[in-house]
């Protein structure tokens, strides 16, 4: 039985973007090379609107650890709004910077009120606030763009963004959202295997670079890679060729989609799906308003338990499990990047099979109903 895989990342790589990990690996002073790697920085600065790019060989993680070493020093006052697991892990990753960490957090599922964050900035001056776009552990949505209007009023404060888990697929403009560093990684909604870690940054962000001299990071360091990013013909670290390939072929398909169309896909058949899994009885985790298009964090209902993934996988789908408080009480479907409406309708299949399978009541082809109607007459 072929295996579809709906993990919040990696996400089902095409054939297309496939092939690209299968050719023979060029020298990174190939020319062609080269070239490819020049259209890959100069597309994800035009797509995205900023002034420069970071891809390096690496993971989110890596990203994350990227845009807080290079804009925050020791002792600096950084504000992270953290919707579940990641969030954490943005603190974390900062305590242990030995920067002076403030957390606004909430109930997992619920999203930090602006206001809130407003009252914070009122009363310190930090040095960066960051926020996770959407929390994977949860399926929770931060107001981007409203985070961004309130920081416009705070100049020295930079708006770091960690957008694994929803770059390419949720609305992100770095210069109209006053984003200063958005990080990403390539397997998510991107449609590439792991591998890039992929961080945007904006000329504060990068004159707070400046400003903050030499850091302890060295693979890290943008310093070390602003002249790659201008001239792919340098050498720093060693490029992950075939990778840079995928992610010009997935940049391909992007463009040819066009990003606001690509956004709004998501969105579309994000909220259809959350719809079917409702209606068929699954709540889903994050309140309504604050929903990823990306990822749906679906909760058992009364007499379901982690069991469900299990046969579900028999049923030919494979899903995550819950994270921290909510492990074995929900599972998580990821549904972004490049899949297709067959594949989800297979997903929403396989859901009622399962569900069936373990006894609780089940009309067939109501969710996929649910999922088609919306979809449809949108
Ligand atoms: N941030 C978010 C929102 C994520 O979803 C993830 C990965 N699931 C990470 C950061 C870390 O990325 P990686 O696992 O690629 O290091």
């Amino acid at each position: 039985n072929r295996e579809l895989v709906m993990i919040p990342g990696p996400t089902p790589v095409t054939e297309p973007i496939r092939n690209e990990m299968e050719r023979e690996t060029a020298a990174f002073k190939d020319p062609n090379f080269i070239e490819d790697f020049q259209q890959v920085i100069s597309d994800l600065k035009n797509l995205w609107g900023s002034s420069e790019v970071f891809v390096v060989a690496g993971s989110g993680t890596l990203s994350m650890e990227m845009a807080i070493s290079n804009t925050l020093k020791k002792s600096d006052p950084v504000l992270v709004i953290s919707h579940g697991f990641f969030g954490d892990r943005m603190a974390e990753l900062c305590e242990r910077k030995g920067l002076e960490v403030d957390v606004l957090s909430c109930e997992w599922g619920k999203a930090v009120p602006v206001e809130e964050v407003e009252k914070k900035l009122s009363n310190k001056n930090y040095r960066a606030v960051t926020v996770t776009h959407v929390d994977t552990s949860t399926g929770t949505k931060a107001p981007l763009e409203e985070l961004g209007k309130l920081l416009d009023k705070h100049q020295d404060t930079l708006f770091i963004v960690d957008g694994v888990c929803s770059t390419a697929g949720e609305p992100e403009f770095i210069n109209e959202m006053g984003i200063d560093i958005l990080l990403t990684a390539s397997q998510k909604a991107f449609g590439v295997p792991p591998g890039l870690a992929i961080v945007w940054a904006s000329d504060k962000a990068l004159k707070r670079r400046e400003k903050i001299g030499e850091i302890s990071e060295y693979y890290a360091d943008f310093n070390k890679w602003l002249p790659i990013m201008n001239d792919p013909s340098k050498y720093f670290g060693t490029p992950p060729v075939n990778l840079i390939w995928a992610l010009k072929k997935s940049l391909e398909f992007i463009k040819t989609e066009g990003l606001k169309e690509r956004f709004k896909r998501h969105q579309v058949r994000g909220k259809a799906i959350q719809k079917a899994l409702e209606g068929i009885g699954l709540n889903i985790l994050a309140e309504e308003g604050a929903r990823a298009s990306t990822i749906s964090n679906a909760l058992y209902p009364e007499g379901i338990d982690d069991t469900f993934r299990k046969v579900l996988k028999e049923e030919g789908v494979v899903v995550a499990g819950g994270l921290g408080p909510y492990a074995d009480k929900l599972f998580r479907l990821g549904h972004m990047g490049n899949i297709d409406i067959n594949e989800l309708v297979t997903v929403i299949s396989s859901i009622e099979r399962t569900l069936f399978r373990l006894d609780y009541p089940v009309e067939f082809g109501k969710g996929v109903n649910i999922f088609l109607d919306n979809i449809m007459r949108n």
